[in-house]
């Protein structure tokens, strides 16, 4: 702690609210998730990152006995320095960042997928997926868990709280029991298939179940967190984001740092949109990109909030994060009418069925910096996509499909050009081994394949 302290004292990084015209700043001990005023907070960073950075990452990968050279978060740990260090030593490192032994990104990266490119009808060189199931929880969450839990190293907590009703609790329960920290985990009573917290349970976390919809064991976990000394780790935390950014930073560094026109995210909370805007913010601000992609969010038809916030569809205005100032009134209508109507978000992709995305906030910033797009598909679209992903020998879950069927409606629409350069995130490993049976058993399916008799 008292290394810890010190470092502090230099305050090259830091925390600051979002919103411009607040601009709080907390110093980087802070577990704060909310400024003063309910805005949420950056991880800032004053020095600027040499270029030849570049150099030194593509270097790393021959690790040389080090994990966190090995590991695809932590060899690019100069872009997120918040425990403020300056080693190459192995030991050194491991004082301070978290790591399951360099296996978080270190098997994800962009792959051609020549199967998925014809499917789509794109330029098959210019088609890129990048599957984030092979993370050792199975999904993308543990590029942002490891950041998110060596912070909570750092303020010396002793257990991590999220709410979560499948991938998060996964990968926080991981991290928790390898770091051998308490993990509890609180989802809504009754609502949620135990299958889908087998993981949690496996790894030791404490369940706790909380009687309502998944908002109230959502605030229920921050309340807890605040009052019993919990840390909590669901992405509304600050360094969840900061990890998150290294999705982005492989796949540009097998680009040769050459920006494509697009990136392609699955969207949900919103935590990867967010981070991604972040990562390209900074790259472009530290003269590392020219060019800026745009990145375009995919929801589900039967989960779409942003969709229709982004796209005019709710009360004809067009959300916009608007300098800093979106319209959060209109937000909060926008959930009120659905509490209203008793719509409770609904699609087969449990990963992204979300109806209140706690990063929406960052969302909104991220596209507005990148000339983002939001578009919907539906169930049957997202499990093509799935499959024409396994077609190619990769493995991902249903939400992840929401990539590739996203790329073909915005195809379709005119909006993706054949010859464009394309990134598509594949967010998470199939958890559910009836989807894949179900869908190839139905003969009715694009790439069915039912068994002989
Ligand atoms: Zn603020």
């Amino acid at each position: 702690m008292i290394k810890y302290l010190q470092l502090q004292m230099q305050g090259n990084a830091y925390l600051k609210c979002v919103n411009p015209k607040c601009g709080l700043e907390y110093p980087i001990m802070s577990t704060n998730v909310q400024c003063e005023n309910g805005h949420v907070l950056d991880v800032i960073y004053k020095n600027k990152p040499s270029p030849d950075l570049k150099e030194t990452f593509y270097e790393r990968r021959d690790s040389k006995g080090n994990i966190f050279n090995e590991s695809g978060v932590w060899r690019f740990r100069d872009l997120l320095n918040f425990c403020q260090i300056d080693t190459e030593d192995n030991d050194e490192c491991s004082k301070y960042l978290v790591s399951l032994d360099g296996a978080e990104g270190r098997q994800s990266k962009p792959y051609q997928m020549s199967k998925a490119a014809e499917f789509l009808g794109i330029n098959k060189e210019g088609l890129w997926l990048q599957p984030e199931g092979y993370n050792p929880s199975g999904s993308f969450k543990d590029n942002g868990m490891v950041t998110a839990v060596t912070h909570a190293k750092m303020v010396g907590a002793k257990k991590i709280v999220c709410a979560s009703t499948g991938n998060t609790s996964a990968s926080a329960g991981m991290f928790a029991a390898n770091e051998g920290i308490k993990c509890d985990v609180y989802i809504p009573a009754g609502q949620i298939a135990p299958g889908k917290l087998s993981q949690a349970y496996q790894f030791g976390a404490q369940i706790i179940q909380v009687e309502g919809n998944f908002d109230d064991a959502l605030k229920q976990s921050l309340d807890d967190a605040k009052n019993y000394d919990g840390y909590t780790v669901n992405s509304v935390n600050p360094f969840r984001i900061e990890g998150q950014k290294t999705i982005p930073f492989r796949a540009l560094e097998y680009l040769n740092w050459e920006s494509p026109d697009w990136i392609i995210y699955p969207g949900g909370a919103l935590g990867n949109t967010s981070s991604c805007g972040k990562a390209l913010m900074e790259l472009y601000q530290w003269g590392w990109i020219k060019k800026i992609p745009r990145i375009a969010v995919i929801n589900s038809d039967g989960a779409s909030t942003l969709s229709d916030l982004y796209n005019g569809e709710f009360e004809d205005e067009e959300l916009r994060w608007n300098k800093g100032n979106p319209n959060t009134e209109l937000i909060s209508r926008y959930y009120d009418h659905l509490d209203k109507e008793k719509l409770r978000p609904k699609t087969k992709a449990t990963a992204i069925q979300i109806g209140r995305p706690a990063n929406i906030i960052k969302g909104l910033r991220a596209l507005e910096f990148t000339n983002g797009v939001v578009t919907t598909v539906s169930d049957s679209e997202m499990l093509d996509g799935m499959s024409v992903v396994g077609l190619n020998g990769f493995d991902c879950e249903m939400a992840s499909g929401a990539s590739v069927a996203g790329i073909k409606k915005l195809m379709g629409e005119g909006i993706i050009k054949k010859d464009d350069v394309v990134v598509g995130i594949l967010t998470g490993r199939q958890k559910d081994a009836m989807i894949p049976v179900d869908y190839h058993s139905n003969p009715q399916n694009v790439f069915a394949n039912p068994p002989k008799k």
